[in-house]
């Protein structure tokens, strides 16, 4: 079975190209000029991506999106500070997790997961509250694929005077994001969602301000942001060794990117979504509705069939006959499950999808009507 690619349908990791793939048979010294070379290419693609040449500067790391996320709230976030973290998703309660682990006194609003984050509440809390010194959030909550309001969030941020630390995991290489537009502070994504590349590298996009920042507050060699930065600017190394062939993988995966262009991308998600919402239609529909709805992924509900863990391993299991692979977590608060729209999916795995569903679902409420049926007769009996 290990020799056998398996159709990936999960929101990250993803199916990836031969073309990426193929970046990884090549042994390199991570010290060696050619590899200085590839790091500095990937790290001013990334910039060019979000426009931010002669503002901002791209960090990578080694580790996945969460090391990311980590490495910046531990960076630019100081113990003294007093950080709101907006939530809809577990993405975000997984910040603020963080930044309590660090001790810091952190400050949270909550709207249900099915909810974009409210610009009015938020705006309200700020005006209340004028010792926030962040807003942290996640552009789009991949919890349920909800797109949060980015650039209203990070322009009323800049309003009240506080820094913005914003995941943008997945939502990076399929959303337009442009640090013109949006003057974020720090953004985080990771080469294994919208980049198209494999896991193991993330990425700290920070203003040269906040990086120009002095800070005593460091207690962390590893997730320490600066330092690599100060480190890849001076000699163009890692501080210590990163994952050579993961990195040179992503940067064909930002290359590949950057041909093809953000918009393009997010269109090409879009019609992949369309394709599974109207293969799923007969049996599960959307969560959320169409106008909060992100391209990168889809949360479904199918209220008669799927309501607790259970049903969604049974799902699951009926899948991996077809060798469809989707996302193996009930949502238990939406009682949804997802299904990622990253990666050019063959149009073959949305049929093989359709083929499958219908046989799951026709099957199962044949089962379900039979044994109704046959309790009624029963009870007929008893009467
Ligand atoms: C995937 C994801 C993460 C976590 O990334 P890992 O690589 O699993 O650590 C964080 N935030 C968002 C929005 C994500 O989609």
């Amino acid at each position: 079975m290990s020799g056998q690619h398996r159709f990936l349908l999960t929101p990250g990791p993803l199916a990836l190209s031969d073309e990426v793939k193929a970046q990884m048979q090549y042994d390199m010294g991570s010290r060696d000029a050619s590899f200085k070379t590839i790091t500095a290419q990937m790290r001013d693609l990334i910039i060019d991506l979000v426009e931010g040449n002669g503002a901002y500067s791209a960090i990578p790391m080694q580790g996945g999106g969460s090391y990311g996320i980590e490495a910046a709230l531990t960076s630019f976030v100081a113990p003294s500070d007093r950080p709101l973290v907006c939530i809809n998703g577990i993405y975000a309660e997984r910040m603020l997790k963080m930044l309590q682990l660090r001790g810091v006194h952190a400050v949270s609003i909550t709207v249900p997961c099915d909810q974009p984050l409210s610009i009015s509440q938020i705006d309200g809390y700020l005006e209340k509250n004028s010792k926030i010194t962040h807003l942290c959030f996640v552009h789009c909550e991949t919890t349920t694929g909800v797109i949060n309001p980015l650039e209203q969030i990070v322009e009323l941020a800049k309003q009240h005077g506080v820094r913005t630390i914003v995941d943008a995991i997945s939502s990076f290489g399929a959303v337009e994001i442009s640090a013109k537009k949006v003057e974020f502070d720090v953004l985080v994504t990771s080469s294994n969602k919208c980049i198209e590349g494999p896991p193991g590298v993330s990425f700290a996009i920070a203003s040269l301000e906040m990086l120009n920042i002095n800070v005593e507050h460091m207690n962390s060699f590893v997730l320490d942001v600066r330092d690599l930065w100060n480190s890849f600017e001076k000699s163009g190394e890692w501080r210590s060794t990163p994952p050579i062939h993961v990195v040179q993988a992503c940067a064909k995966a930002l290359e590949r990117l950057t041909i093809a262009g953000v918009f393009r991308r997010g269109e090409r998600y879009r019609s992949v979504r369309d394709a599974f919402i109207r293969a799923s239609a007969p049996y599960a529909s959307p969560l959320l509705n169409a106008q909060i709805r992100s391209v990168v992924c889809l949360a479904l509900t199918a209220p008669d069939a799927i309501r607790a863990q259970k049903d969604l391993d049974a799902l699951y299991a009926h899948l991996v006959d077809y060798n469809l692979y989707i996302y193996t977590k009930l949502h238990s608060p939406t009682h949804s499950f997802r299904i990622g729209c990253m990666r050019r999916i063959d149009p073959m795995w949305i049929r093989l999808l359709a083929i499958a569903f219908q046989d799951f679902f026709d099957v199962n409420r044949n089962v379900r009507r039979h044994l109704s049926a046959s309790k009624n007769r029963f009870v007929e009996k008893a009467l």
